[in-house]
């Protein structure tokens, strides 16, 4: 529909100026290519910043109750194409349909949890240590927002950003990942279905150091949100950093579920099994490590194991099927690279540990689920984001190894801990190191009315959801009035006190 011309500001669907293109692919058959999108570079970049920037007046000046409307709109118009967008999701980035669902009902959530904010405060009153005078704080857009987002929620995810940065005035320059235009053109369809202005939301495909780099560099462009890996965070932070640009980085994770001896060890099975395997393993939050106490050690891994083997691959469309492709070829020789790794480093492949070139999954980017044992905390698969469906066990004697095991990498965004004891319970959600802990339930399973993100290197301390999804897109203004007439100059710390 909008083949190539699939740039969106000044209020039109635009082509890229070099006339350049990328296609998106279905990873589950990579023999089909989904669509054809603009690659956009610095001058279309420039060109949406602009954009923005001339719509951030007026779109400043709009009543916060008035931008509302327009977000519950979409969340409405979400709802509406819910399931159409879902099928679009598996087919470009191959999580299962029923996952698919749930990333776009979680930007519904976000749409009509921020639409409220329009008629929240925004600020508050404090009092003056001065007669006939009133002291508030207030919220204020920052400007521009340039928003970059990662293939793994591909709806979700902007919608995290989007709509808070909306809500507080802001306009927006959206570069989605290369593997996923398909669904941010969709996306921008409904907001402009939804009303959304011209220029209050501009969107730009292609690859990141092209449209992404440009992006960052844009002097137009005041704040920039991040959601990707550590390695292109940190390049971005130091960017931003020299140019002194607000910036949220949300970043990889090394997550782990703790088995402790008085578990529900079928509640943990489950809860382990979704977290390593759900969306082929590429979430944030995905466990990536099973900490296992001794005396549950043996039972837990043979049925891990049992049911792992047990799980259906194919493409995500068939609603039978529990793991789909993942996302590309890169990502797929990256994950087998990584178990290579892990058999160099002495763990010990219990089942999976290859790339599935069998029938129907010989065109599409499938590996098999893997668990390894014999995991230890040093190794680099215990230490480094696979991204995969992969994950491996680490036994453990005590809470207190688990708990050490559990905090022992460089991420710090989800650690879950199963156990029947309240003690335990309590020592862990004091002692994990995470941004998201979760007594018995597995590491994914965020709500939107609470903070999400991460400690450590899994970010830069900002959190997306939840009311702190506005700290990273607005300023406080801090106004003092004087009502008194008086004729007298009465100054703060000097006249007041004493
Ligand atoms: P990525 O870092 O390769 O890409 C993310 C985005 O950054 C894409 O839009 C890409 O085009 C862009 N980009 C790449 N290089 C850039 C550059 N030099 N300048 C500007 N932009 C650039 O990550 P990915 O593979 O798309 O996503 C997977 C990663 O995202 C994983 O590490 C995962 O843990 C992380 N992630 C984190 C969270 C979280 O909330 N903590 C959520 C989802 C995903």
């Amino acid at each position: 529909m909008h083949t190539g011309a699939t740039n969106y500001y000044d209020g039109k669907w635009q082509p890229s100026l070099s006339g350049k293109t990328l296609d998106s692919i279905n990873p589950a058959n990579s023999d089909r290519v989904l669509g054809t999108y603009a690659r956009s570079e610095t001058a279309d970049v420039e060109a949406a910043a602009q954009s923005a920037a001339n719509a951030y007046h007026s779109w400043r000046l709009t009543p916060a109750p008035k931008r509302g409307t327009v977000i519950f709109r979409m969340g409405q118009l979400l709802e509406a194409h819910k399931e159409q967008l879902a099928q679009q999701m598996t087919a470009e980035m191959g999580k299962v349909i029923v996952e698919a669902r749930g990333d776009v009902q979680e930007a519904i959530d976000m749409a009509y949890y921020i639409a409220a904010f329009g008629r929240m405060p925004n600020g508050h009153i404090a009092p003056s240590e001065r007669e006939d005078i009133f002291c508030m704080a207030q919220r204020v857009p920052v400007g521009v927002v340039g928003l970059i987002t990662p293939w793994n929620f591909p709806i979700a995810i902007p919608s995290w950003k989007m709509f808070p940065a909306l809500i507080a005035g802001n306009t927006i320059v959206f570069k989605p990942a290369e593997d996923t235009p398909g669904l941010a053109v969709s996306f921008v369809e409904l907001l402009i279905e939804a009303g959304i202005p011209s220029g209050v939301v501009n969107l730009v495909t292609g690859n990141g150091n092209e449209a992404g780099a440009a992006l960052v560099e844009s002097k137009s462009v005041s704040t920039i949100s991040f959601t990707g890996s550590t390695e292109v965070g940190r390049h971005i932070a130091s960017r931003c950093g020299q140019m002194m640009k607000r910036v949220s980085c949300e970043l990889g994770g090394k997550n782990a579920i703790v088995v402790l001896d008085d578990a529900n060890l079928e509640l943990a099975i489950k809860g382990a099994l979704w977290s390593a395997f759900g969306t082929a393993g590429q979430r944030c939050t995905a466990a990536s490590r099973v900490i296992v106490q001794r005396g549950v050690k043996k039972r837990f891994t043979v049925e891990l194991v049992e049911r792992t083997r047990a799980l259906k691959l194919g493409s995500g469309a068939d609603a039978s099927i529990e793991i789909g492709p993942v996302v590309n070829q890169a990502q797929l020789l990256r994950i087998d690279r990584y178990v290579e790794i892990g058999k160099t480093e002495g763990a010990q492949v219990l089942t999976g540990g290859s790339i599935l070139k069998d029938g129907d999954l010989a065109k599409g980017y499938f590996y098999a689920p893997t668990v390894f044992d014999s995991m230890e905390i040093g190794m680099r698969i215990a230490q480094e984001e696979i991204f995969g469906p992969v994950t491996g066990i680490i036994e453990v004697e005590s809470l207190e190894e688990a708990l050490s095991a559990a905090n022992s990498t460089a991420y710090g965004l989800s650690l879950s801990l199963y156990t029947r004891d309240v003690n335990n319970a309590f020592r862990a959600m004091r002692d994990l190191e995470a941004g998201i802990v979760y007594i018995n339930l597995p590491t994914s399973g965020a709500e939107i009315q609470l903070p999400f993100g991460g400690m450590k290197q899994t970010g830069n301390g900002h959190r997306e959801a939840g009311i702190m999804a506005m700290d990273y897109c607005t300023e406080w203004k801090s106004i003092y009035v004087n009502f008194s007439d008086s004729e007298e100059l009465v100054r703060a710390q000097i006249d007041t006190i004493g």
